[in-house]
Formats: C-alpha cells, structure tokens, sequence
C-alpha cells in the first residue's frame, strides 16, 4: 500500500492538544468540516486548553458548528481540556502508562475506542492499532474474518494487530493512514479490485466470484 499511495505521514495538527482536537471533531464528518472548526478556533486563539475549558457553551457551539453536532462536540471539547489540564497537559501525561491513559479517555463524554486510540497514537506517541470502519472492512475482505463492531470486536482486531506489529508507533500510524487512503481510492462499498495493491492476498474477489456465478443459477 505504501508504494501505490505513498508515506502518510498522520495526522494534521500543529500540536498534540490540536491532533486531539481533530480526533474529536471528525468524529461522524469528514476531515474538511473538522479543520474549518479547527481554524474557527484557532482565529480566536483558543486551541488551547485552558481556553477552551473554560469558554462559554454559546461561543464554543458557534465556532464548532463546522463540524455538525455541534452542541455535543462543545461537551466533548470541554470535558476533554479539562481532562488534559487536570493530567498537567502532555508532561503530566507523558508519566501514565497507556492502559492508564486509554481507560481514562474512555471515561470521557463522547470518547469511544477509536477516538481514543487515534489520541493515544497520533498525539501521545502511543504504539496503539485505531481500527475504524474502513479497517473492518478491509481486514474482513483479506480473509481475516468479520469482527463485530462492539468494544469486544475492537479490542480483539487492536491486539491481533498489534501483535503482528510490535510496539512501532510510525508503523501503526502509517498503516491506519494507508488503510484508510486504500478504503477510499479502492476498497470502497463496492471495490474496485482489478489493479488493488492487495488483489494477490485478498480472498474478497474469488468470494464474489462464486457469490455472482451462484445468484445467476
Ligand atoms: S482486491 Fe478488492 S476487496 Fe480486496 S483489498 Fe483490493 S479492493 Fe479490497
């Protein structure tokens, strides 16, 4: 994947208190609508935590509006700044061991496994797997199998992949990005397979195959 789509090199954010912004606020839309709400805030000087935390419900939905959801999305970006400024921000953090750091996160309003671990790896430098949609899907279509999407399914697709990675933070990274670049330029709803980087490893093809020959019986 990396020679058909080239390095990633995620995620888009001038700081990790930003990268974690951008992990909450993409969250049900796409990443445009979350980076207009993203320079929203940054044009009032408040990509900050303190800032934020401490912002009126009006201007904080009025500048998050951007990114749909907006009312949720202010609890969200609220409770997380005042998440991060009561862990003393990325030096109090840096202390937490992951399990520490992700459980915590989950205990926040709005924060789900996925969210949770972009933050860890994208902005905390964490070696965690984030397994979103496009990644089911994918893995499902290699032949690993289809994962529930439930915490339980998470967590068992997280640590398989983990385990074939080892701790390598760029690694993991690289390939969430690529994974996702692959699910949008090919490995769609309906795929486009002849030409895919993945066609010689992948038993979704042949699948369909016997599928479209047993339908026009
Ligand atoms: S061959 Fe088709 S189904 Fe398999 S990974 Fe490529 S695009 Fe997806």
């Amino acid at each position: 994947m990396a020679k058909a789509y080239g390095i990633q090199d995620w995620w888009p954010g001038q700081t990790p208190f930003e990268i974690c912004l951008g992990a909450i606020l993409v969250q049900n839309t796409n990443w445009n609508n979350a980076a207009r709400a993203i320079e929203a805030l940054r044009s009032r000087d408040l990509l900050r935590s303190d800032g934020l935390a401490a912002a009126r419900t009006a201007t904080l939905e009025a500048l998050l509006r951007p990114a749909g959801c907006y009312r949720q999305k202010a609890r969200r970006v609220r409770e997380f700044s005042r998440w991060w400024l009561d862990a003393g921000e990325m030096a109090g953090l840096q202390h937490q061991q992951t399990e520490t750091l992700r459980e915590s996160l989950l205990e926040l309003h709005g924060i789900g496994p996925e969210t949770a671990d972009c933050i860890l790896l994208y902005a905390l430098g964490r070696p965690v797997f984030v397994v979103d949609a496009y990644t089911r899907r994918l893995l499902a279509r290699l032949g690993f199998g289809e994962v529930a999407a439930n915490r339980r399914g998470y967590e068992m697709l997280r640590q398989r992949v983990e385990t074939l990675t080892g701790p390598d933070v760029v690694l993991l990274g690289e390939l969430h990005a690529l994974i996702i670049e692959h699910g949008k330029q090919r490995c769609r709803v309906r795929p486009l397979c002849d030409g895919c980087p993945l066609r010689g490893g992948c038993t979704y093809p042949a699948t369909e195959l016997i599928v479209r020959q047993r339908s026009h019986r």
